[in-house]
């Protein structure tokens, strides 16, 4: 049996409006997702933004210092190599613009933080620039004038070491160059060692952050010197390395390219010192550089992620209102088409359906046929039993009449009073018959006690009407012909079905 019909059919309307709303809810996600991303894309971007500006003002700061740090070193470095080449060289000329280089004008003394001496081979100091003789570290010359005759390497050599004259100085770097004759023969040791205080003063305040790191760097990647906030270190036990491949070439050359990259929780970037083996390095924490971005993405994705919870949050429940306004509607529209008292459709409802099989037969030319259902003697009914039984039987009866009819197309409803009627869409008088038997056997088996008729129970009159044999003019005709049936239904003593003769309708038998 059909359910009363609404303007538009429920399942058309309901996958309207679910696809429209399913669709407003993925626009939302999609377009949350995508600011999303782009904020995401943003937010990385402005990372790398702040991790290369970090690098290349390092950078800058790596070159500044390596250019000073070659200017001055590189001065000592091609002294040595002089003598180092020639062996005849004059040490105080080399080596005096190489102490003019680390000299402190404020100190009372005018000391300087390079100490430096020429050693024959035989151990014999031939040119010292020391605060006095006296302090000199004899032995520890002396193991350098050997290491240096067995090493055979004339090759500028760097590493660290207590100063030349250690009651004067703290430890620092100790460049060393070999003297050779024009015959090749191992002629002494030109040496200078660099007080740590140089580079003190050098990288004072340029380490990044309150946890980066300035150093120099051998060439081999050796620390020598580090500044941090802390201070100045030098590293122990860095031995000498056996061939730097410092040339007067290589002092004269220019700058060699830039490195950078990143070490556990550190950016690092590393300059060469120009012309000589050597690097500066500045280590900043990514701690520490990221500081003020992962303020900024804290803020921006913690409200880009707000304003994307509340758009979903917004749309979910718009949808959901949506939802209970569409529920609501089709509640209205089932509750304006259906008969309160028995579920069934109401009388405008009926109307509606009728007119559309109607019209449909024709079109169709299929036959239609008409149940006009009467309950019997139902005043009598009221008057014993009073109305709200009367109600109650109403419903029953209906309950009859929607089991009785099978066909997903056949509809019944509510006439008026205690009257019913079944529309059977392509159905010929002998169907509709039987679906009519069908009907008033159901609600004789219903048992309705009702005492005032002769049967002792609640019993229905039909009259069936079908387009067969009718004119196909206007459905009141059809109508007209149904009611003139269940009259027949009702002269000819009721609880019976009558077919009207244009349906080949007989009189109606006696039960
Ligand atoms: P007949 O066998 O000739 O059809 O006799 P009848 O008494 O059934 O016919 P009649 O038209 O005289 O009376 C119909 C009665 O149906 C009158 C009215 O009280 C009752 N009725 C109509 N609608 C309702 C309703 O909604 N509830 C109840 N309880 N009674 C109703
Ligand atoms: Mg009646
Ligand atoms: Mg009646």
């Amino acid at each position: 049996m059909n359910s009363p019909p609404t303007p538009h059919p429920p399942s058309r309307t309901a996958g309207r409006w679910f696809g429209a709303l399913g669709l407003t809810v993925v626009a939302a996600g999609l377009a949350v997702v995508i600011v999303v991303g782009v904020r995401a894309t943003l937010l990385y971007e402005g990372r790398v933004a702040v991790r290369d500006d970090a690098r290349e003002a390092n950078l800058r700061v790596a070159r500044l210092v390596a250019r000073v740090v070659g200017d001055d070193i590189a001065t000592c470095a091609l002294g040595l190599n002089m003598l180092g080449a020639a062996g005849r060289g004059d040490p105080g000329v080399q080596l005096s613009n190489c102490r003019a280089r680390f000299g402190q004008p404020a100190s009372a003394q005018a000391r300087t933080d390079a100490q430096a001496v020429v050693v024959a081979e035989t151990g014999q100091v031939v040119y010292e620039a020391l605060p006095s003789t006296s302090c000199l570290d004899l032995p520890f010359v002396q193991r350098i004038v050997d290491a240096r005759r067995q090493g055979g390497s004339d090759t500028l050599s760097i590493s660290t070491s207590p100063a030349l004259c250690p009651q004067s100085a703290g430890r620092g770097l100790l460049i060393t160059h070999s003297i050779r004759r024009d015959d090749g023969a191992f002629a002494g040791v030109g040496i200078v060692t660099i007080d740590a205080r140089y580079f003190s003063r050098l990288f004072a305040g340029l380490a990044p952050g309150t946890r980066g790191v300035v150093s120099l760097l051998r060439g081999d990647g050796t620390a020598l010197v580090k500044s941090t906030a802390a201070g100045i270190s030098v590293a122990s036990d860095v031995p000498a390395s056996a061939s730097m491949g410092a040339s007067t070439s290589a002092v004269a050359s220019g700058e060699s390219a830039a490195t950078s990259g990143a070490d556990g929780e550190f950016l690092y970037v590393r300059q060469p010192v120009p012309g000589l083996p050597m690097l500066i390095e500045i280590r900043a924490p990514r701690s520490e550089i990221y500081v003020r971005w992962r303020e900024r993405a804290l803020w921006v994705g913690g409200l880009t992620a707000a304003l994307g919870a509340a758009c979903l949050i917004l749309v979910v429940l718009l949808r959901k209102q949506r939802q209970r306004r569409h529920a609501a509607e089709l509640e209205l529209q089932r509750l304006a088409s259906t008969d309160p008292l028995t579920g069934l459709a109401n009388r405008r409802t009926l109307d509606e359906a009728y007119d559309r099989e109607w019209r449909r037969s024709i079109r169709e030319r299929v036959p239609l046929s008409l149940l006009f259902i009467d309950v019997d003697h139902f005043k009598t009914f009221n008057d014993r039993y009073g109305h709200p039984a009367g109600d109650d039987a109403l419903v029953a009866v209906s309950h009859a009449i929607g089991e009785s009819i099978r066909r997903p197309g056949d509809f019944a409803g509510r006439y008026g009073g205690e009257e019913f009627m079944v529309v059977l869409p392509n159905t010929e008088s002998r169907g509709a018959r039987d679906v009519a038997e069908r009907v008033r056997t159901a609600v004789s088996s219903a048992a309705i006690v009702h005492e005032g008729t002769p049967h002792g129970h609640i019993t229905v009159s039909i009259g069936v009407a079908s387009t067969g044999g009718l004119p196909a003019g206007k459905p009141e005709v059809l109508l007209q012909a149904a009611d003139e049936a269940l009259y027949a239904a009702k002269s000819g003593g009721r609880n019976r079905v009558c077919i009207h003769v244009s349906a080949g309708g007989e009189p109606c038998p006696l039960i």
